[in-house]
């Protein structure tokens, strides 16, 4: 028989940016915490998130920034742990950080400050860490039994922080979603987010002679706009706008991208009909976007005559395909390459005040294994730090 070689408050599964926050928190209130994970290393996602500089919150974090079915539960928590006492968190720490656009918070220096900040509260808390470490089961006995290769461990809180899908290369695994249903509890839907597009026949062979190309668009489908750059890359499209609207695309839906956003296309154009009517709209258009994108839609997408020559109905198709241009994608690249997983573990089953599950006394789910995900910009990681802060209240 399996021997119970320890017995903690709190065990904490996944040693990701909400793991290590809430077993620290826990620490702190005198708990003794156990932090399992299977990877060889503690906050690998934070490690390689933002280009290696982490952007770790956002000045203009709010609830809105999220997705969920429930769009009011994460309210408790971002109120809680606000992105000011991220910052505070990190000034304590001296960690030196700069603002980006739209908000974004980045380190000044390298991602590895904050694992090690996190690492550091950790080990002040006396909080032990076991990497390499798989579960094969979880019994709930008095609190939990968690059974694992390094033996039995026990607990009367578990915490669930295992994230989401996204990167499985990186260690993602669907042990979360197994686990809540385990326990009963709902699972919306889960689909890869933030994450780029891929073009297949027809229109991947025409576009992708522009990979590499680069410029300010708003993109929008299912009622939402993001005014961000987009890519053309070799496969189909990406950018931070097409990463932001893939987490409200569905297969088969278009896409509408305005890829000269702030101009009035045929204002201006008839402007420069004025100026230089003698002019193709090829070398017109080349003064406001780049040249080969121009190229390309004058050969398929729209007219190229001189101004002069130019009709009505070829002012509207020329505006059409400029401000109001219909992608539709064959598919996005997955889980392979997706920055977060939007569904999971359904809100309607926690507490938005502690994270505990409602109906199952002592277990907690936090971070990105629950149904709320947030833009690009620092959103994903302010949820790990508030819900892992607040589960830390608790546990
Ligand atoms: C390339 C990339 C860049 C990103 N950049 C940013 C960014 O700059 N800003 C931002 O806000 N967000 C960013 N994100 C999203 C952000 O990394 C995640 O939302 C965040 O890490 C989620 O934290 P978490 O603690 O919930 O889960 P994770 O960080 O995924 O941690 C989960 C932990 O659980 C462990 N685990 C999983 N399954 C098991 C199991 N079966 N047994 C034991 N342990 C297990 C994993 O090994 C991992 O250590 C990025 C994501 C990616 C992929």
């Amino acid at each position: 028989m399996e021997v119970v070689i320890k017995n903690y408050d709190v065990i904490v599964i996944g040693a990701g940016a909400a793991g290590l926050m809430c077993a620290a928190e826990a620490g702190k209130r005198g708990r003794s915490v156990l932090i399992v994970d299977h990877a060889e290393k503690a906050g690998k996602k934070i490690l390689i998130s933002g280009g290696g500089r982490c952007n770790f919150t956002n000045l203009y974090a709010s609830a809105d920034d999220f997705l969920s079915k429930n769009p009011h539960f994460c309210k408790s928590a971002l109120a809680r742990f606000t992105q000011y006492d991220v910052l505070d968190m990190f000034e304590k720490q001296g960690i030196a950080w700069h603002e980006r656009e739209h908000g974004q918070l980045f380190c000044d220096e390298s991602a590895k400050q904050v694992v090690n900040m996190l690492l550091e509260k950790c080990s002040k808390h006396a909080v032990i860490i076991q990497l390499n470490c798989h579960i094969d089961e979880i019994i709930q006995n008095k609190g939990f039994d968690v059974h694992t290769n390094q033996g039995l461990m026990h607990c009367e809180s578990l915490v669930i922080a295992t994230g989401g899908l996204s990167i499985p290369k990186m260690g993602a695994t669907g042990f979360g979603y197994q686990i809540a249903r385990q326990f009963d509890l709902t699972i919306v839907e889960t689909e890869a987010g933030l994450v780029p597009f891929r073009l297949t026949g027809k229109i991947h062979d025409s576009l992708k002679a522009l990979a590499g190309i680069s410029l300010p668009v708003v993109a929008s489908c299912g009622g939402q706009s993001f005014c961000e750059a987009m890519l053309f890359t070799h496969r189909g499209i990406s950018g931070p706008a097409m990463l932001q609207i893939s987490s409200y695309w569905h297969a088969g839906e278009p896409i509408e991208v305005n890829l000269l956003p702030d101009l009035d296309v045929r204002t201006w154009l008839q402007e420069q009909k004025t100026l230089r009517g003698k002019q193709h709209v090829r070398t017109v258009l080349a003064d406001i976007l780049p040249k080969r994108l121009v190229l390309h839609w004058c050969e398929c997408h729209i007219p190229d005559k001189p101004l002069q020559a130019l009709s009505e109905s070829d002012l509207d198709v020329i505006v059409s395909q400029l401000h109001a241009w219909q992608l539709k994608p064959a598919a996005t690249e997955g889980y392979r390459t997706a920055e977060v997983t939007l569904g999971g573990v359904d809100t309607a089953c926690l507490s938005s005040k502690t994270m505990q599950a409602r109906d199952v006394e002592g277990l907690y789910f936090i971070g990105e294994v629950v149904d709320v995900t947030g833009h690009l910009g620092g959103f994903n990681f302010q949820w790990a730090w508030a819900s892992g802060y607040c589960a830390g209240q608790f546990v």
